[in-house]
């Protein structure tokens, strides 16, 4: 059994402050800072250049890579970290479309994040190949999986609502047809328990800053099934994903497995901070954290509807049908989101209307759950919302 007291007491959380919003930005590791001051004064500072051979810094992003692998069921070899979630997309996708080159067709759903489809349509502006983006409902994506489909790109856990696919489901019907499966993780790694390996998945990648904790402008990970690893040829062909890089040869020529997905020098620093936060992950059971978060959302939904009828929930009711977070519409979603934050409970707001909280177990329990229900009853109730300095629109929501 895991002990979610002593996992909260390893994350600096400012007094009075309830954080909904690890979905977005993971708090801070007690572990992280001493860990950034170690790379910075002892390796960085001392070792200078030979820090990269004395304190492994070039292993990282395979070494960190499995560690985030054991998160989402990958197999040992097959998780590279670096760059971001959006490159990772337009790296992945490349190679998916070059795997399937009598198909045209990229598809994808309408809960996906923008930027998915936005690499998307890059790389297809890019490749001048008559490829097309087809954009479906959620619901219509097993419908609409068909023979000329080269690649179906989802991201598992909808940004908005927190719909849930079915990954084993989907990845087996684009198996089926003859397609690649390409996963978004960016709010399913270390928000419930994947299982990239069981389902067959060709692609998946994710970010490390939002629940796995390590940062801002932590890096991305990148998966790529072992069997499929050597016929990726990489679009995006940097030097670090080279076979040897400090040969310096004149053409690219593919790294060892995963290796092939790295493009250039890795964030040592932000690494560093992601590997304090896996010494927190690496004990973690993710099937009694997935237990965890759902009775915590299920608390959270039923005081929020009891107290805030005005608030409606957007997330699916059943609880295996969501991720880690719990999101309500309200045509005011935005002040009074500001409100909240004001009075310490941090969620964030998503246009047009969605109020969302990120229930993560690592660091809240019943007690934060209960406290920020009463105060969003409080804020919602009173229309503590209505004041002009919370509809002043900030550059982040
Ligand atoms: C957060 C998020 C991203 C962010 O991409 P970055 O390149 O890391 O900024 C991409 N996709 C999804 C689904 C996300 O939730």
């Amino acid at each position: 059994m895991m002990d979610f007291k002593a996992l909260k007491a390893e994350f600096q959380l400012p007094d009075g402050i309830i954080y909904l919003d690890g979905n977005s930005l993971g708090p801070l590791p007690r572990g992280a800072a001493a860990r950034i001051a170690e790379t910075v004064t002892r390796e960085w500072g001392e070792m200078l250049i030979t820090g990269w051979n004395k304190a492994g810094w070039m292993g990282w992003p395979t070494a960190l890579g499995d560690r985030v692998g054991r998160l989402i069921g990958a197999e040992p070899g097959a998780v590279v970290l670096g760059d971001t979630l959006s490159i990772k997309v337009y790296q992945a996708l490349a190679a998916a479309l070059e795997l399937r080159p009598d198909r045209k067709i990229i598809l994808s759903d309408s809960g996906n994040f923008p930027t998915d489809l936005y690499m998307a349509e890059g790389l297809i502006a890019a490749l001048k190949q008559g490829h097309e983006l087809r954009v479906v409902a959620p619901e219509e994506v097993a419908g609409a999986i068909g023979p000329d489909v080269a690649a179906v790109m989802l991201t598992e856990v909808d940004y908005r609502t927190g719909r849930l696919h079915d990954m084993a489901a989907l990845t087996a019907l684009s198996h089926e047809h003859g397609a690649l499966s390409l996963w978004d993780l960016a709010h399913s790694a270390g928000a419930l328990p994947v299982d990239l390996a069981g389902c067959g998945v060709d692609m998946a990648l994710g970010c490390t800053y939002k629940y796995l904790n390590a940062g801002p402008g932590a890096p991305a990970f990148v998966y790529v099934r072992p069997g499929l690893q050597e016929h990726i040829r990489p679009a995006l062909s940097g030097w670090l994903g080279h076979d040897a890089p400090f040969a310096f040869e004149p053409s690219y020529r593919p790294g060892a497995g995963i290796e092939r997905m790295r493009v250039g020098t890795p964030p040592v620093l932000q690494l560093a901070a992601l590997a304090a936060a896996l010494d927190i992950w690496d004990h973690v059971d993710m099937d009694e954290l997935r237990a965890r978060s759902i009775a915590l959302s299920e608390k959270f939904i039923q005081l929020v509807s009891q107290s805030t009828p005005e608030l409606h929930l957007a997330s699916p009711a059943d609880p295996q049908a969501r991720g880690s977070q719990v999101s309500f519409r309200h045509p005011q979603g935005y002040p009074a989101m500001q409100a909240l934050i004001a009075r310490g409970v941090i969620g964030d707001f998503r246009a047009p209307d969605i109020m969302r909280f990120g229930i993560c177990p690592l660091y809240l329990d019943e007690a934060d759950i209960s406290r920020a229900a009463g105060i969003i009853a409080e804020v919602m109730g009173g229309r503590l919302w209505d004041r002009p300095e919370y509809h002043q629109r900030a550059r982040v929501t």
